[in-house]
């Protein structure tokens, strides 16, 4: 059937600045990590697709490597973008990224600016589209210059190809190089997008969130419910049509007795704010100014629409940010 966009899609979701740029992302934007691939049917992907724009989310965040297989994610979006987006693409921010092994030999992975404008090229083709709104460098390469990785993404933009430049696993020193780097070409660092949960607290530990202020930086978070952990999803046994149990990402060995302990109080604490697990792991993470988007996946339409819904509860307080601590733990 034809999708007709729903009328009321902006009048509920929030949209905050990224960092000192100017353009703003929803609270809550989607992924297509997993749950997107040839391994998953297209219909149910396209349902997903259709209920977050009808929600207000404008933000669908991708990568070369997204399926499986690999590159099947952009292939799968590009299918459903051509049949129900296209007429609203300037209503929408695509990203992809280039880093992660995507085809064989010595360019199909890493930053050179072989690779990285290739992987554009190949992703754009996919995709069906004429630019990105963002490419990232997926992660860092210890081995090509941090100028020659920059490079490539300012030659990404420059060229067209992208509206604007991220970073993705970069820790706080080499955030600040790559924003120098991409300076020396004129072209402002818009967004991080590191990993960051109640069990992955690094960028509070390591400082990055001081320098994402400095340097005019927003941030992206991904895996903001621990790939499912920080649901109700495994509170009562592993359900067969997870992502534990599938056992690629995550496996029942995640689903310990200290995991079920913390998930358990976690979700009392919910609770008690008339909250899912999922939408206070939202809250916590959306309570940091520094953070523009929580990053989330969806395996259904009921998913995606419990996770957005977490917007429209108060922020966390004090008092229950404190209740929170002793169990978002690494
Ligand atoms: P999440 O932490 O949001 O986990 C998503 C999974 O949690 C879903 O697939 C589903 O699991 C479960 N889930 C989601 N909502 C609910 C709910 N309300 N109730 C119960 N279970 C729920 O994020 P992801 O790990 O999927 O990552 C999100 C995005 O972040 C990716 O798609 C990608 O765009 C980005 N990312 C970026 C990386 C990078 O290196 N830059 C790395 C990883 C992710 P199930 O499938 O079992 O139903």
């Amino acid at each position: 059937m034809t999708y007709v966009a729903a009328t009321d899609r902006y009048e509920s979701i929030e949209y905050k600045r990224v960092g000192r740029s100017g353009l703003k992302l929803p609270a809550v934007s989607l992924g297509l990590w997993n749950n997107f691939g040839f391994d998953r049917p297209i219909e149910t992907q396209r349902a997903i697709l259709r209920r977050a724009f009808d929600l207000g989310v404008t933000h669908f965040d991708l990568a070369n490597n997204y399926g499986p297989p690999a590159g099947s994610a952009e292939t799968n979006f590009g299918r459903i973008f051509a049949d129900d987006f296209r007429q609203h693409r300037d209503e929408l921010i695509i990203s992809t990224k280039a880093g992660y092994g995507m085809w064989d030999g010595p360019y199909g992975e890493w930053g050179s600016r072989k690779s990285m404008l290739a992987s554009l090229d190949q992703s754009l083709e996919r995709m069906g589209l004429d630019y990105v709104d963002i490419f990232y460098s997926h992660r860092p390469d210890p081995e090509t210059p941090i100028e020659e990785t920059m490079g490539a993404l300012a030659t990404a933009v420059t060229s067209g190809r992208a509206l604007y430049a991220g970073i993705s696993n970069y820790d706080t020193e080499q955030t600040i190089a790559a924003h120098k780097a991409l300076a020396e070409h004129k072209i402002p660092l818009l967004i991080h997008q590191p990993r960051f949960n109640m069990f992955d607290r690094h960028i509070e530990t390591e400082g990055l969130l001081p320098v994402l202020d400095d340097l005019g930086m927003g941030s992206i978070v991904f895996s903001p419910l621990a790939q499912g952990m920080l649901t109700d999803r495994y509170l009562a046994g592993i359900p067969a049509d997870s992502r534990a149990a599938e056992g690629r990402w995550i496996t029942s060995e995640n689903i310990d007795e200290t995991y079920l302990e913390r998930a358990s109080a976690l979700n009392e604490i919910a609770a008690g704010r008339g909250q899912s697990l999922a939408q206070l792991a939202l809250s916590w993470v959306l309570r940091h100014p520094q953070v523009t988007s929580a990053l989330i996946g969806a395996s259904s339409v009921a998913q995606l629409e419990n996770n957005i819904s977490a917007l429209e509860s108060a922020p966390l307080s004090q008092e229950e940010i404190a209740a929170i601590e002793p169990f978002a733990v690494h």
